[in-house]
């Protein structure tokens, strides 16, 4: 049951759509595909623990995130999945270690450095990830350095390569197909060169959410499931396949009867061109509700009717112009759900729905049902 108090901004987190969208990816996926689960940044947003608990009672063959502090924090929730740490810190090995996380190995530094780490710990056979860079370039060995990389792998005994892996540019934009090809083929002959010189099977893995889909043949042994994860996949057409799956809420804490051409807010950037109503709500910029959203370029639904910003967005607050629906104090208001995506919201302010996740701030409670 939903506890919700009038006053509480709340992200209401559905977990059965969650496990529907998990459904739906593993429909798509060839057999005998893994799925790594991306839940870093706090699962895009959507609450570490409930969320990792709920793909590990799913059997989810492997979990992700971007630093090992994240790592930590799933352990202590009691989360035994094996879990891999996109950018480990040097200075945390043992933090990472302690806590069994398995790094992402991405430059010769990093395997240097960590080797050494273990080594001066007489450990043997520590799995890692090996960062293939294809084309992002972000993190990544290239493809000029297979002969060194494994010339180096071939003595180390410290490390054993779990997978091979590397990311997609834009696996969602057919404009970029070209590209995503020409990844997969330089993916492919790094592994291949990297699995000869070990003498033993690593698991390979390149696609991300939207690349399930579009490209099939970059399924290889696991796939990494983001964003799908959370209901959003421009590259799926079937409109019923994927389920959002939360509702950010917030209420009003007062109405205010404004005359035209009085000015609302910081700045005084805020006006009615007739004389009317605004609301003020209980989410500002500290709240993710980012102050690109005033001056009418964002909408809030209040009793099923979409009405615009008013002047700038505060700290904690913002204000409607509810000229055109009756409110009062205490009333219900949806920043974004199922009919009002965060999609929408994304486009409103020319960002991506990533972006919009996982700026919702700490201090907006979730509540899962
Ligand atoms: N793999 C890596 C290395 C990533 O950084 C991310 C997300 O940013 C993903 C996979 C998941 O991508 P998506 O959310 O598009 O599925």
């Amino acid at each position: 049951a939903l506890v919700q108090k009038a006053h509480e901004t709340v992200m209401e987190i559905n977990l059965n759509a969650l496990l529907n969208n998990l459904n739906y990816y593993k429909s798509q996926l060839q057999p005998g595909v893994k799925i790594m689960a991306m839940v870093k940044a706090f699962s895009y947003g959507s609450g570490t623990f409930e969320v990792a608990n709920m793909l590990q009672y799913h059997k989810v063959d492997y979990l992700s995130v971007a630093y090992i502090d994240e790592g930590v924090a799933l352990r202590q929730g009691g989360i035994t999945l094996p879990i891999m740490v996109l950018n480990p810190e040097i200075t945390a090995f043992d933090k990472l270690i302690e806590y069994k996380l398995q790094p992402e190995i991405y430059s010769f530094s990093l395997l240097s450095e960590f080797t050494k780490y273990l080594q001066l710990n007489d450990i043997v056979d520590y799995p890692i990830h090996l960062k293939i860079d294809t084309g992002m370039h972000r993190l990544g060995f290239e493809p000029a350095d297979m002969d060194m990389l494994c010339d180096l792998l071939e003595v180390n005994t410290a490390v054993r390569v779990k997978s091979i892996f590397s990311h997609f540019v834009a696996s969602d934009a057919e404009q970029h197909d070209a590209f995503t090809l020409k990844q997969i083929r330089r993916f492919e002959k790094a592994f291949r060169q990297i699995e000869r010189t070990l003498g033993y099977q690593t698991i390979k893995h390149i696609a991300n959410t939207s690349a399930i889909s579009r490209w099939k043949v970059a399924q290889f042994d696991m796939v990494r499931l983001g964003i799908g994860l959370y209901g959003i996949d421009p590259s799926v057409k079937d409109t019923n396949a994927l389920q959002p799956i939360a509702t950010l809420k917030t209420s009003v804490s007062q109405v205010k009867k404004i005359k035209a051409g009085e000015t609302i807010g910081y700045n005084r950037n805020g006006s009615l061109k007739k004389d009317g109503h605004i609301a003020t709500v209980r989410i500002g910029y500290a709240d993710g509700y980012l102050r690109a959203f005033g001056n009418g370029v964002g909408k809030m639904l209040i009793k099923g009717k979409l009405v615009p910003t008013v002047g700038n967005i505060a700290m904690d607050m913002c204000m409607l112009d509810v000229s055109d629906v009756e409110v009062k104090e205490g009333d219900e208001v949806i920043v974004f759900n199922e009919e009002q995506r965060i999609e929408e919201l994304a486009k409103q302010i020319g960002t991506i729905p990533y972006e919009i996740l996982t700026n919702i701030s700490q201090r907006v409670k979730r509540v899962y049902f």
